[in-house]
């Protein structure tokens, strides 16, 4: 078997070969970093407004060959290949419809960011500065059985928001202008997985405040980052939005709290 080159490059402008070997390279990534199990996953890429190039179903995506890849229409009807397309495309073709700055996307179901999806727990904390820059936070969207337009219309709301979602009890998908960019946002998204659960075991938590996440979103244009930066109530959760339903009482207070309410518990009856 041939070995894939471990680097690929930016850039969505690219020969139809080059797309070819670069979902290649990048599904050898996928499961090599065990984001994937058995023929689990898919990667696309969007040749020309018209065709996508991806991922076919029922193969290990750490084993693929350029002539394994299959190419449809926006319609995810075949166009090209011996094998048939994921079951997922409808995924993949939503995402280029609402997202005409995406031109590749990448779905798996990394072991601890899909942890935190099958919790139903997004990773919307301000814990790290790159992640806030890099993804601001990254929601969780309701199940949908795979392979159905449950799946989709869970998706879709999310989807011009953000640019990583958690899809609940299933897996993680990524997007991005180019494949290496959908790819770097998937490690992102299991690395910051693996972070925020160090924290929870730690049993301690310090949030950004508002004020530094105000200023890391204010530097996502120097990154290069052009989407809207996905913020909005609790997304990310800062330092303040956590305090603000957290109410600090003294011993005393409190005593004196439950002694009222025993007295009130004991006068009722
Ligand atoms: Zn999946």
């Amino acid at each position: 078997m041939m070995i894939w080159p471990h680097s690929i490059s930016h850039g969505a402008v690219k020969t139809e070969d080059e797309h070819r070997r670069d979902i290649c390279t990048v599904g050898y990534w996928v499961h090599q970093r065990g984001y994937v199990g058995s023929t689990d996953g898919n990667i696309s890429v969007r040749l020309d407004p018209r065709r996508v190039l991806t991922s076919p179903t029922a193969i290990s995506k750490g084993m693929m060959q350029p002539d394994d890849l299959v190419i449809t229409d926006m319609q995810g009807r075949k166009l090209a290949g011996p094998r048939n397309a994921s079951s997922e495309l409808a995924m993949h073709l939503l995402i280029y419809k609402r997202r005409p700055d995406v031109n590749a996307v990448c779905h798996a179901h990394p072991t601890t960011a899909t942890g935190y999806a099958a919790a139903g727990l997004p990773l919307n904390k301000a814990l790290v500065s790159e992640i806030v820059l890099a993804l601001g936070c990254i929601p969780v969207a309701r199940y949908g059985t795979p392979g159905t337009p449950e799946l989709t219309e869970a998706l879709e709301p999310l989807v011009p928001n953000y640019d990583a979602i958690l899809m609940a009890n299933h897996g993680v998908v990524t997007y991005g202008a180019d494949l290496l960019t959908a790819f770097y946002r998937m490690e992102t998204v299991e690395h910051f997985a693996r972070i925020a659960l160090v924290t929870e075991l730690l049993g301690k938590q310090v949030l950004l405040s508002g004020e530094d996440v105000e200023k890391l979103l204010a530097a996502r244009a120097r990154y290069g980052l052009t989407t809207a930066a996905p913020v909005g109530a609790e997304c990310p959760v800062t330092a303040e939005s956590l305090g603000a339903d957290r109410v600090t009482l003294t011993r005393q207070e409190l005593e004196a709290l439950i002694e009222e309410a025993v007295k009130a518990r004991i006068g009722g009856r």
